[in-house]
């Protein structure tokens, strides 16, 4: 049993070290909500991967914050939480707002962790010592500048490489790419900027040896997906498309993908995110964890979830100073000459906290106590 005597809310402003431009638009910085439980001695965190705008999902930075202060906040602290695995139960009556149950349910799990004295990895099942990464890169003002970019990632030692693209910023780009190396691991990542009038010119992108296409189509489609996957001989991805265990079922069996990007806010919370990796596992469709310009609390627990063992793909788990000038973990996160990211060992997420980076960057914040305990 997990005594959770508060819940704090706050909202913090973080300039990205650089702007990162996908086919929604042009991110210069994030609005971003962290969450901190407080648990007797100990205190757990979370956060939400919302964005300030509802381009990636319906939910943003100001809908999370309504739905945890009002609803999902106030019920975790009525209900009797067992366990991180307690929380979809306990915030079932609201639908939808997945990102902000995630950012609750994680620090659960980062709490019952800590509580249960193991690293936050092994208690999500994972089985990786060390996590393979790649990176996605944006698109960028000209080719030129996005070659360099690569240059400067592939000699860190990043093992994969991810262009997000859009119409204009494609074959083009991808011919390029492919003259200078033609066997690096390659994809691209369209967040959904194609129609159906693009299949012939998708189709066409077989040439590139890409390692998969990631969400061609609309974020909301398994159909018409399933149709373009017949056109192709290169794997599709869903990333926006799958928020739990059923889409990734029904997606699997139209053979609307033949690889998941799993994203733990976008699902939910770690227990969902574990079911859909376990279902592609049992189907024999690998995943790979998904990046939402997190800081590194964010970054720890997908560190956590991609030490499962169908995490076989390199992911978009990437280092803090690719992000940010400063992260507000200490450690910062980073990677080897060989593209990877050790787990930790340590106890919980394995990073601390560094509050008095978080205080500075803090803008608004709201504290929700837990009703005093009646002994009957
Ligand atoms: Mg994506």
């Amino acid at each position: 049993m997990l005594n959770i005597d508060a819940i704090h809310m706050r909202e913090i402003n973080m300039p990205l070290a650089h702007p990162f431009e996908t086919s929604f638009g042009v991110t210069t910085g994030r609005r971003i909500l962290l969450i901190e439980l407080e648990s007797e001695s100990l205190t757990a965190w979370g956060e939400c991967v919302a964005g300030e705008h509802p381009y990636f999902s319906d939910e943003t930075i100001d809908t999370a914050w309504l739905m945890i202060e009002n609803e999902l906040g106030p019920s975790l602290l009525d209900a009797n939480v067992e366990r991180g695995g307690s929380c979809p139960d306990i915030f079932r009556q609201v639908r939808g707002h997945r990102m902000a149950k995630a950012a609750l349910e994680n620090a659960v799990w980062d709490l019952e962790a800590q509580v249960e004295n193991v690293p936050l990895a092994e208690l999500l099942g994972g089985i990786r010592t060390v996590i393979p990464c790649g990176v996605s890169i944006g698109i960028q003002p000209s080719p030129a500048q996005l070659m360099k970019k690569i240059a400067t990632e592939l000699a860190a030692g990043y093992q994969r490489i991810k262009l997000k693209c859009k119409p204009g910023w494609d074959i083009k780009i991808f011919e390029a790419v492919r003259n200078r190396w033609p066997d690096i691991t390659l994809s691209c990542d369209a967040n959904s900027a194609y129609r159906m009038k693009d299949l012939d010119h998708i189709a066409s992108w077989d040439q590139f040896n890409l390692l998969m296409i990631e969400q061609p189509l609309w974020y909301d489609d398994f159909y018409f997906h399933s149709m373009l996957q017949k056109r192709l001989t290169t794997d599709i991805c869903l990333d926006e498309s799958i928020r739990n265990r059923r889409d990734a079922l029904a997606a699997i069996d139209m053979e609307s993908c033949r690889i998941i990007n799993i994203k733990v806010g976008r699902v939910g919370g770690f227990s969902e995110a574990i079911a859909v990796h376990n279902a592609a596992e049992e189907r024999g469709i690998p995943v790979w964890c998904g990046g939402m310009l997190e800081t590194g609390i964010g970054r720890s627990h997908n560190i956590a979830l991609s030490s499962l063992p169908n995490f076989s793909l390199p992911g978009d788990v990437s280092a803090s100073s690719r992000y940010w000038a400063e992260d507000i973990i200490e450690p910062a996160v980073t990677v080897s000459d060989k593209g990877e990211i050790v787990v930790p060992t340590a106890v919980g997420r394995g990073f601390e906290v560094q509050r008095d980076r978080i205080e500075a960057l803090t803008v608004r914040r709201q504290t929700l106590h837990a009703k005093a305990h009646v002994t009957v």
